[in-house]
């Protein structure tokens, strides 16, 4: 991960050394004193070899937020799951009173907040700028969720029908994630073909979800003697943890 530089003097920070792979983009102060402090954020974009504005905050701190910015969702689903884990896709947005209210929405809720306009999150960022987390009332809320990794788990099963359970939890792991990330790339551009992707993503997590239900049956009945057992809320939450981070490392891996 690159790490914060000061730049030839203090009123510039880079993200990574300039000219690397992991050059990141740079904060710079565009105001002080008399006036209220203000820094403006610029992300650098290996790929399009392009540096874009991302947006301004009043510290530095916040500043560099913006720049490689993880934008999550910030739907509020419910007490026992908390915020919506995923990544957003879209930015919703409305002028209220002179000012724009916004909402960062990952492909499932990018249709919530009837009548708001709708930007992909790259053009939103690069027009009015955005920093993560700053919409989300209170604070994101992610309850905790006290089960260790689904690997580890499956070494320390004490059984053949509890391996395979776990084994099957994990490999539903990454069609829930190319699920979600379909989700959003079809609410980014809503086009037939992205449409067939998601279907087709959604139908693999469908089946990947049944075989974990399956095999979750089949170790309760012949391990506790439990008949028709169904996945209980913390495995499914367990599943979603794991692509989260299935998601984020991918984006890290820079595709
Ligand atoms: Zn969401």
């Amino acid at each position: 991960m690159p790490e914060w530089q000061q730049g030839g003097y203090d009123g510039v920070f880079y993200l990574g050394k300039e000219g690397t792979e992991e050059y990141g983009g740079y904060v710079v102060k565009v105001d002080s004193e008399p006036n209220p402090e203000k820094w403006f954020a610029y992300e650098y974009n290996a790929e399009k070899r392009t540096t874009v504005w991302v947006g301004w905050a009043p510290t530095r701190e916040a500043a560099q937020t913006a720049v490689k910015g993880e934008f999550l969702c910030e739907v509020w689903r419910n007490k026992e799951t908390g915020h919506c884990p995923f990544p957003g896709a879209v930015v919703r947005s409305k002028d209220y009173r002179g000012e724009l209210l916004r909402m960062v929405l990952c492909g499932e809720h990018s249709g919530v907040m009837d009548g708001w306009q709708t930007h992909r999150i790259e053009e939103f960022r690069a027009r009015f700028g955005l920093l993560p987390d700053v919409a989300v009332y209170g604070e994101r809320a992610v309850p905790a969720l006290d089960l260790p990794p689904i690997r580890e788990a499956a070494l320390k099963a004490e059984t053949i029908m509890e391996r395979n359970m776990w084994i099957a939890l994990n490999r539903a792991v990454r069609p829930l994630a190319e699920f979600r990330y379909w989700w959003g790339h079809f609410a980014k551009y809503p086009m037939e073909v992205n449409m067939m992707e998601w279907r087709s993503r959604r139908l693999a997590w469908q089946q990947a979800q049944e075989h974990a239900q399956g095999m979750y049956a089949v170790y309760r009945r012949e391990e506790h003697g439990e008949e028709n057992a169904s996945l209980p809320n913390d495995l499914l939450r367990l599943i979603e943890r794991e692509t989260v981070d299935y998601l984020r490392t991918r984006k890290e891996g820079g595709k």
